[in-house]
């Protein structure tokens, strides 16, 4: 019963550095977030030893009394913070939440109609070699040319060409929010199911800055880990009875075998956090940190340089930052933020020139930030520093500017702990 360190130094090592990379650099992946240090218990306990195949009250093993109770904590949880009236919160991923609810609500050769993949949606909205392209016939809406938002004259137009059974509504990469209510009248005046997959935005829905999509969809999906701050997983919502048997059953044993009740201990945990008014005041900060960054990347020395922010600002989260009209290409932008300590993903941006390796664009993003503890001052020095980092032109920064940033970032990284009391 040695500890992980005696157990096995070699992981231990890798984890600990890990640890140390969150702690002194800047997270700004759109789709990361630092978990509680009480979701990570829960998640590292006993409860990853236990099978519970089933649902509460309804399992197929025995000595589940307290897995019940858990998995009970989770559902009512979750249902009270989206006022829904049924939640599944079994998936082991937002991809598996996904392909349950697609399973619950279609069957194989339907057509579905998605935001395509080079214009913010999600793989599992209809990518050529993911289940959803495999198993579905998909045709997909894009954003428009013009604004870069998604045009619902168009996408109505579109579902009545294709006559979709499933119209799915929700995204990876894009700035500004949805109409949901549009896409329900577009999916009843076509037959069609609505499933929206808030992933991305499901802890703004949470905190009350984003319109809620659970009173328009047939069925909502989500990830745990994103902006709700919760650990890895998904989650299926719904507030219709019939479709609650059926999204049991494609989850389990439709999707699934037994359930990680371990990770459904953590989402438990994470729902209770996101209820509290300290998760609406971080999600308050997250967002104010997204529209302080796209500020300043539409600033006339910034757009000079040929970089400005898709959709002039965000409503959201996140920022995506056009290169098309920069030497700098998504690949050398996102090296160049990552030397100064400051981690992004490159992403391409709809209409992109560039290979889908190399792209044109960056999707930067504040929940991880938020989470630390970053206030609008804070924001306000990590959009200076990054548009510092992509005016510089192409080739190596120079080395007085690339030693300013790095101790820029380090010095926000300090300002801002992150698990001071964590070892490995
Ligand atoms: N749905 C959306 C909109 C996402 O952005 C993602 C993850 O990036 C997923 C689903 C899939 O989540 P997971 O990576 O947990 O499978």
């Amino acid at each position: 019963n040695a500890g992980l360190a005696q157990a096995d130094p070699e992981v231990a090592a890798q984890i600990a550095n890990e640890l140390h990379r969150q702690q002194n650099t800047l997270e700004m992946i759109a789709s990361e977030n630092f978990a509680s240090v009480a979701a990570m218990q829960a998640q590292g306990s006993v409860l990853t030893n236990k099978y519970a195949e089933g649902y509460p009250g309804r399992r197929y093993y025995g000595g589940c009394e307290f897995v019940d109770v858990i998995e009970k904590l989770a559902i009512d949880r979750i249902k009270a913070l989206f006022g829904a009236g049924f939640a599944n919160v079994q998936p082991h991923s937002g991809a598996q939440a996904n392909a349950a609810a697609m399973q619950a609500l279609i069957k194989p050769g339907d057509t579905i109609l998605g935001l395509s993949l080079a214009h913010g949606g999600h793989l599992t909205h209809g990518m050529r070699i993911n289940f959803s392209g495999l198993l579905y016939n998909v045709a997909a809406y894009e954003v428009s040319k013009e604004d870069y938002r998604v045009d619902m004259d168009e996408v109505e137009r579109l579902a009545k060409a294709h006559q979709p059974k499933l119209i799915i509504a929700g995204w990876s990469a894009y700035p500004r929010q949805l109409d949901f209510a549009r896409f329900r009248q577009i999916a009843d005046e076509v037959g069609a199911y609505l499933m929206v997959d808030m992933a991305h935005f499901a802890g703004l829905v949470a905190a009350g800055l984003h319109p809620s999509p659970v009173p328009y969809a047939h069925v909502t999906t989500t990830t745990t880990h994103k902006t709700l701050g919760g650990p890895r997983g998904g989650v299926i919502l719904t507030n219709d009875a019939d479709l609650a048997k059926k999204i049991n059953s494609a989850v389990f044993p439709g999707q699934q075998g037994g359930p990680l009740e371990h990770v459904i201990a953590a989402k438990a945990v994470a729902f209770k956090m996101a209820a509290d008014p300290a998760f609406t005041e971080r999600a308050g900060r997250t967002v104010r940190g997204a529209s302080i960054l796209a500020e300043r990347l539409v600033a006339d020395d910034v757009t000079a340089a040929g970089v400005t922010v898709l959709t002039g600002g965000t409503d959201v989260h996140l920022v995506l930052v056009d290169l098309r009209n920069s030497d700098l290409d998504g690949k050398t932008a996102e090296d160049r933020l990552h030397s100064v300590g400051i981690t992004v993903n490159r992403n391409a941006v709809p209409f992109d020139p560039r290979p889908p390796m190399v792209t044109s664009g960056l999707r930067i993003g504040t929940p991880a930030l938020a989470t630390r503890g970053f206030g609008d001052e804070d924001f306000a020095e990590v959009a200076d520093i990054i548009a510092a980092a992509l005016t510089a032109g192409v080739g190596d920064l120079d080395d007085e500017l690339a030693t300013g940033l790095k101790a820029r970032v380090a010095a926000l990284a300090e300002a801002h702990p992150l698990y001071p009391d964590l070892t490995y």
